[in-house]
């Protein structure tokens, strides 16, 4: 069996001139742990060029999705955004990833801090019912600069709480906390000030981070996971690990160049 599975692309969505969603078929074969990511590509010039993606898609789902950025000189997304209906594209076999319960201790809240396309393996995690048996509440926050950029929006606010399975953990368990930074909006700032001054946790009516209580997972830019790993480490918070769980986890969504 070749390491790659050929899928066929069956839905695209264009949220923005930079942003898309993609769904594609899924090889029964592929199992992947809810926050994982996988390798993804295109054949270019009879190679595949292939690039990290995390799994939008819940565990259990017959289908992938993932959520794109595209960057307009990106060896990739220059092309991926073109991506029709009946196109190919390449999946890795092997999904890998820190983003997963199992490198998190016991805890109360769970909270999913994100920028950008950061969101993608969020969005698998809201809708895996394990996630609510473990935790009490999940705190889903996502930082963008234009409301545009708010991928997943509606889905969140009103497929989710109306889903007919999950519908009643999401209502009682799950709060949204999505902020914008260049324009009016009803959530303001950076996630990073919106902890360390504590309107974060006076929005939400929780209080401030606590290792006893909140695990974390953290995905997105380099910037804000250098900052946030900051504020947790010197709040006593633990990196977990797949030898040892700890308090929070983290991905490193891109490189910045
Ligand atoms: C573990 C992991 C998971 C990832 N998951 C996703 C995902 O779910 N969705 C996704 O769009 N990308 C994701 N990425 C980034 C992705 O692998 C590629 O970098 C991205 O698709 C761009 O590919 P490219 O070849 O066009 O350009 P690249 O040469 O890979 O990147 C060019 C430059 O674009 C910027 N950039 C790259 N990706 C992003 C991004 N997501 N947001 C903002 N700026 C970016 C960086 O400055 C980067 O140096 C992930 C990366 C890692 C390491």
């Amino acid at each position: 069996m070749s390491n790659m599975a050929h899928e066929t692309v069956l839905s695209v969505h264009h949220w923005n001139d930079t942003l898309f969603s993609f769904t594609t078929t899924r090889d029964p074969s592929l199992r992947f742990k809810t926050g994982q990511f996988v390798m993804i590509g295109l054949e270019v010039n009879g190679k595949p060029l292939m690039r990290a993606y995390s799994v939008v898609s819940a565990h259990y789902s017959d289908h992938l999705e993932f959520y794109s950025i595209k960057v307009q000189e990106g060896p990739l997304t220059s092309r991926l955004q073109h991506l029709k209906v009946g196109d190919t594209l390449l999946v890795s076999r092997k999904p890998t990833g820190s983003l997963i319960i199992d490198n998190l201790k016991p805890g109360k809240n769970l909270y999913l801090l994100s920028t950008g396309t950061g969101l993608a393996p969020f969005m698998s995690v809201v809708r895996d019912p394990e996630f609510y048996d473990a935790f009490e509440k999940i705190i889903l926050t996502h930082g963008v600069r234009w409301k545009n950029e708010l991928g997943y929006f509606e889905h969140i606010t009103e497929d989710l709480p109306a889903h007919e399975h999950f519908g009643d953990l999401i209502r009682n368990q799950l709060i949204y906390y999505p902020t914008v930074t260049r324009e009016d909006f009803e959530k303001q700032g950076r996630l990073t000030d919106l902890i360390e001054s504590g309107k974060l946790f006076e929005d939400i009516g929780l209080p401030p981070f606590n290792p006893e209580t909140d695990r974390i997972m953290i995905c997105g830019s380099p910037s804000m996971l250098k900052d946030l790993v900051e504020i947790l480490e010197a709040r006593g918070f633990v990196e977990g690990t797949s030898h040892a769980p700890g308090d929070y986890v983290i991905e490193r969504a891109f490189v910045e160049k």
